[in-house]
C-alpha cells in the first residue's frame, strides 16, 4: 500500500476538492464537539499555504438522497472560519450550477465548503456519474475522511480514479500510526480487547491472534471466554452461544503462538449500578448473583507487566464498565499505564472505537498515547484486515 501525500502535489491556483467527514455532533444548531473540524485543519493550511483553492467535501447524517434542512452543512461555516481565521464560503450544492458559480469566484488560498453529499442519492450509490459532478470541479483529489475510508462512496472511492488522488495530513498521519501498529509492527506486540460482546468483535479476534504475540481479552466479551473454559460466570453478561467460537478462538490463537491473556481475578457486584460494593473474586469463587464488571487487580499486574515488555500496543474495548465507578478501575490503570510507556517512547499505543475513546478520555490520558483513531466503523474495520475502499482508491502502486 502507498499513496502520494501533498508533499508531491502541484498546488498553486489549482483547485482542490477535500474530503473531510465533518459529521461532527451538533444541538440546536451548533457544533458540540469540533474534533473534526480541528482535524481538517492542518491540510486545510498546507493547501492554502501552497495556493490552492480548498473546496471541502463532507457527508452529514443521513438524508438518504434527498435535501432535508436539518442536515445541512451550512451552520459549520461559521466554526470552521474561526478556527482556519479566514473567510469561509458555502455553495448551497456540491455539485452543478451553484458550486460551479462559487467556485468560479475563488482565488488562490480561499475556502469553499459545498453542501452536504449525501442530500444526492449518487454519493452513497458511488455512482460514476455522481463522480464526474464532483470531480469536475476540481484538479486534485485529497481524502482526508479515514473515518469514511470504509465505505465506498463516489466522494472516497469513485472520484479518487477520475483526478489526481492525495492522502491528507490527518489521512496519512492515521494510516502511518495503523501501519505502525499492525502493518509492520516493532514486536512484541501486544493487543487488548475489551467491550460488551464477542458478537461484534469475532472477526477481529480471529484477525488479531494471527499477527499478534500476546492478546488480553477483557469486559464482557471475557466473560463469554471464562464461561466456555467451565468456569462460572454468575449473573454477568455473556454470550453462552459463542462458547464454540471463543473455543476456535482460543485453538487458532494456540496454533498461530499468540498468547491469550485471560483474566485472572474479576471484580464483582450484585447490580450494574453506582453505589454497588465491589468485590474481588478468584476465577473459581463468582457466586450465582455475582455480576463480572471490571478485570481484578492480577488481571491488571499482568497486563501491566506484558505491556512493560512489548514494543507494540494496539487497544480496542474497555476492560470493564468504565463508565461507572469503580468498574473504570481496570481500564484506567491500564490506560494510564500505557501512556506513561508511550510518553517516554518504550511503547508505541494505538488505541481505537467509540468507547474507548471515551475511556481514554476518562482515564485523562487520551492524548498521551502514540495514536488515537476517533474514526469507529473505519478503525473497527480495519482491526478486522478488511480492506478499506477509500484507502484502496489511493493507492498509487
Ligand atoms: P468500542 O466502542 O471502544 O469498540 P465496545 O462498544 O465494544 O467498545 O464496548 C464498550 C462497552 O462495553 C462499554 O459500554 C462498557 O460498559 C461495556 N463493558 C465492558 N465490560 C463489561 C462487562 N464486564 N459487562 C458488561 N459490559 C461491559
Ligand atoms: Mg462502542
Amino acid at each position: 500500500m502507498t499513496f502520494k501525500t501533498l508533499d508531491s502535489a502541484e498546488l498553486a491556483g489549482k483547485r482542490a476538492l477535500v474530503r473531510v467527514d465533518f459529521n461532527v455532533p451538533m444541538a440546536d444548531g451548533a457544533v458540540t464537539d469540533d474534533t473534526r473540524l480541528r482535524a481538517a485543519l492542518p491540510t486545510i493550511a498546507l493547501l492554502r499555504a501552497g495556493g490552492a483553492k480548498v473546496i471541502l467535501l463532507s457527508h452529514f447524517d443521513r438524508p438518504k438522497g434527498k435535501r432535508v434542512p436539518s442536515m445541512s452543512l451550512a451552520p459549520l461555516v461559521a466554526p470552521l472560519a474561526a478556527l482556519i481565521g479566514a473567510p469561509v464560503a458555502f455553495a448551497d450544492d456540491c455539485v452543478g450550477e451553484l458550486a460551479d458559480r462559487a467556485i468560479a469566484a475563488m482565488k488562490a488560498g480561499d475556502v469553499l465548503l459545498v453542501e452536504n453529499l449525501r442530500f444526492h442519492a449518487g454519493e452513497e450509490a458511488n455512482d460514476p456519474v455522481f463522480a464526474a459532478a464532483l470531480a469536475r470541479n476540481g484538479d486534485l483529489y485529497v481524502n482526508d475522511a479515514f473515518s469514511a475510508a470504509h465505505r465506498a462512496h463516489a466522494s472516497t472511492e469513485a472520484i479518487a480514479h477520475r483526478l489526481p488522488a492525495f492522502a491528507g495530513e490527518a489521512m496519512r498521519r492515521e494510516l502511518d500510526a495503523l501501519d505502525a501498529a499492525l502493518g509492520r509492527p516493532r514486536s512484541p506486540v501486544l493487543g487488548i480487547v475489551g467491550g460488551s460482546k464477542v458478537s461484534t468483535k469475532l472477526d477481529l479476534l480471529r484477525n488479531l491472534v494471527v499477527k499478534l504475540d500476546q492478546l488480553a481479552i477483557g469486559g464482557g466479551m471475557a466473560n463469554t471466554f471464562l464461561a466456555a473454559q467451565g468456569h462460572p460466570v454468575g449473573a454477568s453478561f455473556f454470550e453462552q452461544d459463542l462458547a464454540p467460537a471463543a473455543r476456535d478462538i482460543m485453538a487458532l490463537a494456540a496454533q498461530r503462538d499468540c498468547e491469550l491473556l485471560l483474566p485472572l481475578d474479576v471484580v464483582v457486584a450484585k447490580e450494574m449500578a453506582p453505589g454497588q460494593t465491589a468485590v474481588i473474586r478468584g476465577l473459581d469463587a463468582v457466586t450465582t448473583d455475582d455480576r463480572i464488571l471490571d478485570a481484578g487487580p492480577a488481571t491488571v499486574a499482568r497486563l501491566v507487566a506484558a505491556m512493560d515488555r512489548a514494543k507494540t500496543l494496539i487497544w480496542n474495548g474497555p476492560l470493564g464498565v468504565f463508565e461507572i465507578p469503580p468498574f473504570d478501575g481496570a481500564t484506567t490503570a491500564a490506560a494510564r499505564h500505557a501512556a506513561a510507556l508511550a510518553m517516554t517512547g518504550e511503547l508505541i499505543a494505538v488505541a481505537g472505537g467509540g468507547d474507548t475513546v471515551s475511556a481514554l478520555r476518562h482515564a485523562g490520558v487520551v492524548d498521551d498515547f502514540t495514536f488515537v483513531s476517533t474514526a469507529g466503523g473505519a478503525f473497527l474495520e480495519w482491526m478486522e484486515g478488511i480492506p478499506l475502499p477509500g484507502v484502496l482508491a489511493l493507492n498509487a502502486a
